[in-house]
């Protein structure tokens, strides 16, 4: 029997990500493909950078999309700022800052963990006590919105205490940007990646990053060479750089990029502060409906992330079967917990496109339904 074309079912995407996709991106996404050195194609990438100069708050010249999940994005990071021998010390509340530290052995570099509880944020004194006791450290990762928990870390502040031991700061965006503010050139920060597939309401599979001159003058002035072909800046940048002709470097994912830039053109239309206003709008209204139903959240209220609510799961309920029926009765998607909270919370996102009163009224609807 020959295998026929893949029809997904239509579902609401609201767990961790990604998240539901704006119709207005998939239609940009099904535009023609032209060349990846096309004038026309250069002119979107022009755009495409000054769009996430707006997104992430910057004027950093190097900023772009990596062409890979944020995964990718983060590992262009550390493999770039991070040389063997390198201390780095990494704030960890989550699954997520676990993986830092992966990053930073396999660069050669020494991790030293600053643990927090899961389901807090990250704490400022603790990253200054160990980095009055680890001085010849060199940079300080941390994840500003910690998507296992739902916990908002204060990243100005954390690059504040960076700043003053001399550190570079790396910080993962990817699931607060666009959704909660993110000010790169107000608060300092030198190295940053974010995801598509979560606040941008795009598609999966690419990463945005940003670089400050400080953190560029290091990747400049390395004593090694980045072990990443791909992903050695150095090298990128002659495609995506200012200069006034690209080099080929990799095959730009076209399509794809398509869905970006339009996804970016609608950030800009409803503007930064309004997509932020409308996270917390929606997050309200569905924690007022959680509560009422007697669900606890898991983070403090003054640390929660607008656009990831995790909640604990009821004493004696199957927290899998919970999310099994949503989905073959409701089309609704909500996400399980991960790692230490595997088995005990739910993540219910509202990101991006997804960040919507129909969507809260379907969740809490669904949910009081199936738990009776
Ligand atoms: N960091 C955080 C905080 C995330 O939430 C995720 C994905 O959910 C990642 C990194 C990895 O991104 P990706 O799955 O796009 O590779």
């Amino acid at each position: 029997m020959k295998i026929k074309s893949f029809h997904p079912p239509q579902r609401v995407l609201m767990g961790p990500g990604p998240s539901d996709v704006s119709p207005r991106v998939l239609a940009a996404m099904a535009r023609p493909t032209i060349g990846h050195l096309d004038p026309k194609f250069v002119e979107l990438m022009d755009e495409m950078k000054s769009l996430l100069k707006y997104a992430f708050q910057t004027q950093n010249e190097l900023t772009m999309p990596v062409s890979a999940p944020g995964s990718a994005g983060m590992e262009t990071c550390f493999v770039n700022l991070v040389e063997p021998g390198d201390k780095v010390v990494v704030c960890q509340n989550g699954v997520f800052g676990g993986r830092m530290q992966e990053n930073v052995e396999r660069c050669g570099g020494i991790a030293v963990m600053v643990q927090d509880d899961w389901g807090r944020a990250v704490d400022p004194q603790k990253l200054e006590d160990a980095l009055k006791a680890n001085p010849d450290a060199k940079v300080v990762a941390f994840v500003h919105a910690e998507t296992s928990t739902g916990a908002l870390s204060d990243a100005q502040a954390l690059v504040e205490v960076a700043h003053r031991h001399g550190c570079l700061t790396i910080v993962d965006a990817i699931t607060s940007l666009g959704g909660s503010p993110v000010m790169v050139d107000a608060w300092d920060i030198d190295a940053i990646y974010s995801g598509t597939q979560k606040c941008l309401s795009c598609t999966p599979g690419l990463s945005p990053v940003s670089f400050s001159p400080r953190a560029q003058e290091k990747i400049r002035n390395r004593k090694s060479k980045v072990q990443s072909w791909f992903m050695d800046l150095n090298l990128v940048m002659g495609y995506w750089g200012g200069a006034t002709k690209r080099a080929y470097h990799h095959t730009a994912p076209i399509n794809a990029l398509y869905g970006l830039h339009e996804a970016l053109v609608m950030l800009q239309e409803e503007e930064l502060e309004n997509a932020w206003a409308r996270h917390q709008r929606n997050h309200l209204a569905l924690r007022a409906g959680l509560e009422a139903m007697g669900l606890d959240f898991v983070v403090p209220e003054n640390e929660r992330l607008p656009q990831l609510n995790a909640i604990s799961v009821p004493q004696g309920v199957d927290e899998a079967a919970v999310r099994a029926l949503l989905l073959s009765d409701y089309q609704l998607e909500i996400g399980a917990g991960l790692g230490a909270m595997a088995g005990k919370v739910w993540r219910i996102g509202l990101m991006g496109h997804a960040s919507n009163p129909r969507n809260v009224r379907l969740c809490l609807g669904a949910l009081d339904d199936v738990l009776g």
